[in-house]
Order: structure tokens, then sequence, then C-alpha cells
């Protein structure tokens, strides 16, 4: 059993630093029993960064999808302001976190009084600290992980992300790479029923991660990337900017290369095409 300071000096000895921008992606199962819980594991969080520090969560809802991402529709962008009204100040507040896809932490931190949260109606964020607002203020509607993001954001802060238990299939932050690489799949429409039952629609929803591991030798090799653990919980801990950088140039130099070689994954088999590359090629390389 750990107790909250317990888990505090161990996510400083990974080497977060007070006034650090933490982008948390995190398995709160994986830590194993913890006498604090949930609260303490986001009170270890809190004082790990210190006063000054800035959390952010993956906040997702994604229950009001109605057809999931599909390459290559032909569609107008939106009214960027209608969009951003579509989810309401109200249910930013009040909508549950989906936790079977982000976990139960950031259902905790949306729960916290000084929690701030961005209005996208599916991939929206969590944010707590100093900035808060900074973070989650104008989210995009469209492309929700692209530029003015909270993810760019977190760039723009030169902040950190920490994979807490989880895996790389689990990076979002590396969704921002492949669109600032400009890699040809990134512009997926994804259909969903907005709070007034209207049907609406996004572009640039993003795709599988289950590829994304592949950057993580490039990360270590580079020395890029912290490794520790947090109670029972594997950890990785790495500068935004850095993992950013790698993983652009990475993919213009391979626009397919974050793309898993699973011949079943339709989203990755069609996104392959889009890049030129051959799927048979890739599934005999597994
Ligand atoms: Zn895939």
């Amino acid at each position: 059993m750990w107790t909250q300071a317990e888990l505090t000096s161990q996510l400083c000895a990974l080497g977060i630093r007070h006034g650090d921008s933490l982008l948390v992606i995190s398995s709160l199962r994986s830590l194993g029993e913890i006498g604090c819980g949930a609260s303490g594991v986001l009170s270890a969080l809190l004082e790990a960064v210190g006063p000054g520090g800035n959390l952010l969560f993956p906040a997702f809802t994604l229950s009001n999808v109605i057809a999931p991402p599909e390459i290559g529709a032909e569609m107008s962008f939106a009214d960027e302001r209608l969009a951003s009204a579509l989810m309401t100040t109200f249910e930013a507040e009040l909508t549950p976190v989906d936790t079977h896809l982000v976990g139960i932490l950031p259902e905790i931190a949306r729960r916290h009084p000084d929690a701030h949260r961005s209005r996208h109606p599916l991939y929206s964020f969590v944010a707590l600290g100093d900035d808060a607002e900074f973070f989650v203020r104008s989210a995009p509607h469209h492309y929700p992980f692209g530029s003015e993001s909270p993810l760019a954001k977190l760039f723009q802060k030169d902040g950190s992300v920490i994979l807490l238990g989880t895996d790389y299939s689990t990076n979002i932050a590396l969704h921002l790479a492949e669109i600032w690489a400009r890699v040809p799949y990134t512009r997926r429409s994804q259909t969903y029923r907005s709070s007034a039952q209207r049907t609406c629609e996004m572009i640039g929803a993003p795709g599988c991660r289950a590829g994304f591991a592949r950057l993580e030798p490039l990360m270590a090799n580079s020395r890029l990337q912290r490794n520790g653990t947090v109670a029972a919980a594997k950890c990785r801990l790495f500068a935004m900017r850095m993992a950013i950088s790698l993983a652009t140039a990475y993919l213009e130099g391979e626009p397919s290369g974050l793309l898993c070689r699973n011949p079943e994954c339709q989203r990755c088999v069609a996104a392959r095409k889009l890049c030129g590359s051959d799927n048979s090629q890739s599934n005999e390389l597994q």
C-alpha cells in the first residue's frame, strides 16, 4: 500500500518538476493497491507539479458517436463558431468522462472544484492549475488534436507527457505530430449526435494508435524518455516538444510509419492506401 507522499516522491524521481505542465494518460488499475485512493493519486500529481504547475487530462465523451471515423469523405468545414457551441458550458461541466476510454483519473480531475474543461463534444480535455483556462480555451471543433488544441498548447508551454501505467497505444499526443506532418490520412470525418439531437460532422478525427509503439525505440535511443515506476505502474515521461519533433520528422520520412500492421484494421488499411504504401508488403513484414 502506497501513501500519497510516497507517490509524490516517486513522480518527482521520475523527473516531474515544480512548474511543469503535464498531460497525464493513466491507468489507475496498473498502480496496484494504493492506500490513498484515486483522489490521492490526483493530489500526488498536483503536489509534484506544485504551485504554478498544470495538469491536463483527456476527458473524452464518445457515447454520442454515430459513425466511426471515415477517411476520404468530401465535405466542407462547418462554421467553427457553430461547432464550438455544440457543447455548452453546462455540458462541459456536468457530462461525465467516458472512463472506459481514458480511465477514472480524468473523471476525478473533472470533479475538482478548480477544473476547467474544453468544450469539444467528443474530444474534450480537463485542466487544473494556474494556466488551466489557457489550455482549454478556444479548443477547435475540427482537428481536435491539431493547432490551437490543448495538445498544441502543451507544446507551446513546453510541457511534458506521462504515460502512467499505460503503453504507447494510449499516447494521444502523437496525433498532433500526424497533423503537423500533414500525413494524408488525417482528414477523417466523424458523425455524432449533439445534445440538441442534431447530426453533426467533425473533420480530423483521430485514428488507430496501435502502431504508435513503433516510436518508442526511437524515443529510447534518443534518450528523450525517462522510464520509472510509480507504485506498481511502469511509467514513461517525455517532453512534448521533443516527442512531437521526433515524431513529425519520422512521419515526414515515412507517412505510414505510425499505422498498425494488423490486416483486419480497416482504418489503417485505408490510411496506408492514401499514403501510397503497399498493404500486402507491410503485412509480410509483421
Ligand atoms: Zn490500426
